[in-house]
């Protein structure tokens, strides 16, 4: 079993939106915010830049955007600000532990697949007390591959020692996560935490919560049975 981390396990998008909002003490630039990171993030998908300066030129782009007038080092102040209080606000989700801890009851073996930078992921998972669930953690700035680039998510079966066909993944993104796990051979779950109503394509399956991962696993897929009661 695969699960993506950010929106998936931790609230990022919160963190983020709450930490932009005090700094610049508005909160009607997360649209513009979200925006601009896809575009910035697609750059280091594409390998033209890496993380560090995408994150220089994302802050730099989103003060240019707010009209700000700014040099290099107000860039650099402002991204180290934000990325302090991003951390200090991080959150799991409630239905977070008690299904990595079916899983494991179940003998599922877990991976965590990230599209984001290296160090701050196992940051984040160390500071939430996750690493201990993971058999392999799967970071796409180390990997040099990305979701939902088929290799990235082969590349998790091989370390788990699995077919693709044996593998599920789960997570918040339908295109990302839940359709590029099936179009990588794997069951493709996609998990609609604000049940947008989106149209979901044939063959991905869609649950509200983790809470409903477990029931998922046992009634659609065969060879995951009820852990025994410990
Ligand atoms: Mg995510």
């Amino acid at each position: 079993m695969c699960l993506d981390i950010d929106d998936t396990l931790i609230d990022f998008s919160a963190a983020c939106r709450g930490a932009l909002a005090m700094l610049i003490g508005r909160q009607d630039m997360w649209p513009a915010w979200e925006r601009i990171t896809d575009r910035h993030v697609a750059l280091v998908v594409a390998g033209e830049v890496d993380y560090a300066s995408m994150h220089f030129r994302r802050t730099q782009c989103f003060l240019g955007e707010l009209g700000v007038e700014v040099d290099a080092e107000d860039v650099l102040r402002f991204e180290a600000r934000r990325k302090d209080l991003v951390r200090r606000s991080w959150r799991l989700f409630g239905d977070v532990l008690p299904c990595l801890d079916w899983l494991r009851a179940a003998g599922v073996l877990l991976a965590a697949v990230t599209n984001a930078s290296g160090e701050h992921q196992r940051t984040k998972l160390a500071d939430l007390g996750l690493i201990r669930f993971f058999d392999y953690i799967a970071i796409a700035g180390e990997l040099g591959v990305a979701k939902p680039d088929p290799v990235m998510f082969h590349s998790v079966c091989a370390k788990l020692g699995c077919e693709p066909g044996e593998a599920a993944h789960v997570g918040d993104k339908l295109r990302t996560d839940a359709v590029g796990a099936r179009e990588a051979g794997l069951e493709g779950v996609w998990l609609d935490r604000h049940e947008t109503g989106d149209e979901v394509p044939d063959g991905v399956h869609v649950i509200g919560g983790l809470d409903e991962l477990p029931q998922l696993l046992v009634s659609e897929f065969a060879r995951v049975g009820v852990p025994a009661q410990r």
